[in-house]
C-alpha cells in the first residue's frame, strides 16, 4: 500500500493559481469516524463500503486510511471496482462485490481473491461449481432479500439453497447479509419488519455470522449490528439518520474558485434563459464549477455558497462549468479572480447542499467528479 501524501493546505479566500476548485478530504476525520462506528458496533466489526470510488473520495486513499484504522472488510458494488482495489490492499483484507457474481467473472473472481456476495441460488451454484472445478475452497457471502426487492436470494429460493448448503465443503460462507431499505428513518416500521425476517433467515441458515446494518442501521440499536456492520455514508461524514443531529465528523470540504466578477445594473439578465433578472445594482461572481462537477442544475436560483460565513445566493441557472453568485453582501473588492468560496464546509454541510438540490448527500458526494484538485489531509 502506498503511504498517504499530505499536500499543502490551501486556505479559503486565498488567491490560488490553477485549480478551479479544491476537494479536501480529511483522512484523520475519516479515521475518527471509523473508530467511532467501530466502538458503537463492538464486539461486531465495522466493514467499510467503498463503492463508487469510496463515494467519490478516492478509494485507494480511503482504504489505506481505514486499513490502518483496523478495517479488514471492504465492500464495492461492481466487480471491476474490486479488481482495481484488491491489489492495493494487504492480503488479510477482504474485498466483497455487492452486486453479485456476473456470469463470466467466476475464474477472475477466484483468481484475484475477490469475494462475491451471492444474490441467488443460480449464483451460489456457479460459485460452488467454480470451487469444485478449481479443486479449492472459495469464500462467499450470501445476501438475502428481507423486503427491499432489490438484491439477494428471494424467499422462494431459500429452502433449496439451505438444502444444497447442508454438508457442502466447497464454499465457505463468511456471513449472511441483507440490506435495510429505511435505516435512516428511525421510526419506520420497515426496519423491524426486515429485522424479524433476518432473524428467521438466520434460523434457516444457522451458525452463520450476520452482516445487516448500514450506517443508519447502526444507529437503530444493537439488534441490528450482527457480527459485521457495513458503514458507508457515516464514514464520509454524512448524516446516518434523517432529522437527528449528525454525530459524524465532516470529512469533505469543497472550495471553488472565482473566475470573474462584475457589477451589473438593475434589470440585468443573469445566465441561461435570463432566468434571473437583477432588481438593483448587483455585484456578481462566477465560480468555476457547474453541473458537470456535481453541483446539480436543480440548485439554480435556490442554493448558495459561503464566504467567511456570509451566504452568497446562486442566481440564475447552474451551467455545465460555472455558477453565478450574488456577492453584493460582501464589501466591494472582497472577492477577485482566484478567490475561493465555500460550497461544502463549516457553513454548509453536504446535507444542506443536497436539500437545496432536492437530493441526498450520497448523490452529491458520488457526483462531485474529478475536475477539482483533490487534497488529502
Ligand atoms: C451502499 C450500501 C451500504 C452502505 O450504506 P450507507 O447508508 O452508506 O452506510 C451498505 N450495504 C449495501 C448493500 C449497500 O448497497
Amino acid at each position: 500500500m502506498g503511504s498517504v501524501a499530505v499536500l499543502p493546505e490551501k486556505e479559503v479566500g486565498q488567491p490560488i493559481e490553477g485549480a478551479n476548485g479544491y476537494l479536501t478530504v480529511n483522512l484523520s476525520a475519516l479515521a475518527r469516524n471509523y473508530a467511532k462506528l467501530s466502538t458503537l458496533v463492538a464486539p461486531a466489526q465495522a466493514a467499510a463500503v467503498v463503492k463508487a470510488d469510496a463515494y467519490g473520495l478516492g478509494a485507494q486513499r480511503v482504504c489505506s486510511t481505514l486499513y490502518e484504522s483496523g478495517c479488514r472488510h471492504f465492500f464495492v458494488a461492481q466487480f471491476d471496482e474490486a479488481v482495481e482495489l484488491r491489489p492495493a490492499l494487504a492480503a488479510d483484507a477482504k474485498v466483497f462485490v455487492l452486486n453479485g457474481l456476473q456470469p463470466g467473472n467466476e475464474e477472475a473472481c477466484a483468481q484475484s481473491d475477490i469475494i462475491p456476495v451471492l444474490n441467488s441460488l443460480e449464483q451460489w451454484r456457479r460459485w460452488s461449481a467454480t470451487a469444485k472445478r478449481r479443486k479449492c475452497k472459495l469464500q462467499a457471502v450470501l445476501q438475502f432479500d428481507t423486503g427491499m426487492s432489490r438484491l439477494g436470494v428471494p424467499p422462494e429460493e431459500r429452502s433449496t439453497l439451505a438444502a444444497e448448503l447442508a454438508g457442502q465443503v466447497s464454499v465457505e460462507i463468511l456471513f449472511i447479509m441483507s440490506h435495510l431499505a429505511s435505516a435512516d428513518e428511525f421510526d419506520s416500521d420497515q426496519n423491524n419488519d426486515q429485522l424479524v425476517e433476518m432473524k428467521r433467515i438466520s434460523k434457516e441458515f444457522p451458525h452463520l455470522k450476520i452482516c445487516f446494518a448500514n450506517s443508519g442501521g447502526i444507529f437503530l440499536g444493537k439488534n441490528y449490528h450482527g457480527q459485521v456492520a457495513r458503514t458507508g455514508i457515516a464514514l464520509y461524514g454524512g448524516s446516518p439518520s434523517i432529522g437527528k443531529p449528525n454525530p459524524m465528523a465532516p470529512v469533505v470540504e469543497l472550495d471553488v474558485a472565482v473566475v470573474q466578477t462584475r457589477t451589473v445594473p438593475a434589470g440585468a439578465k443573469v445566465g441561461y434563459s435570463g432566468a434571473h433578472v437583477t432588481n438593483r445594482d448587483t455585484r456578481l461572481a462566477t465560480i468555476a464549477a457547474g453541473y458537470a462537477d456535481g453541483l446539480p442544475r436543480s440548485l439554480s436560483g435556490r442554493g448558495a455558497v459561503y464566504y467567511e460565513g456570509r451566504r452568497l445566493p446562486i442566481v440564475g441557472r447552474v451551467s455545465m462549468d460555472s455558477i453565478t453568485i450574488d456577492i453584493t453582501a460582501l464589501p466591494e473588492g472582497t472577492l477577485s479572480l482566484g478567490s475561493l468560496v465555500e460550497v461544502v464546509g463549516t457553513h454548509q454541510t453536504l446535507e444542506d447542499l443536497a436539500r437545496d438540490a432536492g437530493t441526498i448527500a450520497y448523490e452529491v458526494l458520488t457526483g462531485l467528479g474529478n475536475r477539482y484538485h483533490r487534497q488529502y489531509r
